[in-house]
């Protein structure tokens, strides 16, 4: 296997802060941010950029909306110890 080049990590950003890469690639992504300063910087970027975005959808979600999808999120949920508490 070749090394994780630098256009592949910047492909995979989007999924690894997505929590949707899977447990090698993220291994890798991780490996190669270690010792690649520019995709380190463009991660950092990319992870602000998306914290941005977050708190700016969450401020223009209006108050039914946010708690409709809330309970849609809770009912998906399996019961874990928490919910008797
Ligand atoms: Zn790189």
């Amino acid at each position: 296997l070749s090394e994780t080049d630098c256009t592949e990590v910047l492909q995979e950003i989007e999924l690894y802060l997505d929590g949707e890469l899977s447990h090698e690639r993220t291994v890798r992504l991780v490996d190669h941010l270690g010792h690649c300063s520019p995709c380190q910087d463009r991660a950092e970027f990319h992870q602000k950029l998306r914290s941005i975005v977050r708190a700016k959808c969450q401020a223009e979600t209006p108050a039914h909306l946010a708690e409709r999808i809330r309970s849609a999120i809770r009912s998906k949920l399996p019961p874990g110890p928490s919910a008797r508490a």
